[in-house]
């Protein structure tokens, strides 16, 4: 996949971005609370978007420019949107030296974030403390048990609205389903979260968010910094991540396949410390094989650069996570089989 052809797909990560919501089943989408009175399920998204109601519509692009107030057909203001499309979905800039104004502008936004960020590391801190007191059943359903996961991954349960400030959450009238909260942590700092709901409405098209106006990242992406890490887990969702930090293997999860060139592109980044480790590609088996080929592609890409990528067998089961937690046996033999003594 090329550039933008990642951002053209990336279209409901850049919804969310701006906070519009994705909708309970098929349907349409609501829209931005900014632009309406009463947003909800305006937006179709087929494709394209498009909401009679306030006119926003086209693709990813189209949807950057009229929210950023760039236009999408003048060639100069068409790459300040390739731009930030690079920065909401973190992806990585080719070096190219920046001028003394993009020097500036970036400065700017990084300390915007920065504060954001100081923000809700803060605040996630202050309520992990509580978490004596949370009720972790949905994790522990799920086979998410080790009590010192909970700990150092400071996993929330609770009412968003409750935790967060409003600026970082979708304007959503049913967010408070959202309490199950997965901090995403970098360099020690929180710098988004994972909400994941889990009420009988809950569906695989909106069963997660993640906080509004801050940057997609990988769950325990820190990883790829690290040298002589014999081998890890790549996988597609958190919940897949979190059943191979169960039980003390390394894993982290990039939380969309969009991001497996980010993936790659960090890796290459430190080709050197991960020449040793051993990748295991772990991603969904989903109806449409999306999972299966962006992890075929994805071991290409690393083999083309000499570091060792294996896909893991997932038998019938659509994830890790449920593998795991229909067959524990035979998912932990299966693990046992391929990770180097
Ligand atoms: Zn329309
Ligand atoms: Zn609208």
């Amino acid at each position: 996949m090329g550039n933008n052809e990642i951002i053209k797909n990336s279209l409901d990560k850049i919804l969310m971005y701006y906070g519009a919501i994705p909708p309970r089943g098929t349907g349409n989408w609501t829209c931005l609370s900014s632009r309406h009175k009463n947003p909800r399920d305006n937006l179709s998204v087929k494709g394209d978007i498009c909401c009679c109601h306030c006119g926003i519509k086209g693709d990813s692009f189209a949807v950057i420019g009229e929210l950023e107030g760039l236009g999408h057909k003048d060639k100069e203001q068409f790459l300040l949107i390739v731009k930030k499309a690079f920065e909401i979905l973190n992806m990585p800039v080719e070096c190219k030296k920046p001028n003394r104004h993009e020097q500036y502008e970036s400065k700017k936004t990084k300390k915007q974030d920065g504060n954001t960020i100081n923000e809700l590391t803060q605040i996630i801190s202050e309520v992990s403390k509580k978490a004596k007191t949370m009720n972790y059943i949905y994790f522990k359903t799920r086979g998410i048990i080790n009590p010192y996961l909970f700990k150092k991954y400071r996993l929330i349960v609770g009412n968003p609205k409750r935790i967060f400030p409003s600026k970082l959450l979708p304007n959503l009238t049913n967010i408070w389903a959202y309490e199950y909260i997965i901090p995403i942590i970098k360099d020690g700092r929180v710098v988004n979260c994972i909400l994941r709901r889990n009420d009988n409405k809950s569906n695989s098209n909106n069963k997660t968010l993640n906080l509004k106006g801050l940057p997609v990242e990988f769950f325990n992406g820190d990883y790829l910094k690290e040298t002589n890490l014999k081998y890890i887990f790549i996988c597609e969702g958190v919940f897949d991540a979190l059943t191979f930090l169960n039980f003390g293997h390394k894993a982290l999860s990039i939380n969309s396949i969009v991001m497996i060139n980010k993936l790659f592109q960090e890796v290459k980044n430190n080709k050197e410390g991960l020449k040793n480790t051993i990748f295991f590609i772990a991603f969904d088996q989903d109806e449409k094989g999306w999972g299966q080929k962006a992890a075929a592609e994805l071991i290409n890409k690393l083999k083309s650069i000499n570091i060792k990528a294996k896909s893991l067998k997932l038998k019938e089961y659509k994830d890790i996570n449920e593998y795991y937690c229909n067959n524990q046996k035979s998912f932990l033999e299966s693990i046992d089989k391929v990770i180097p003594i």
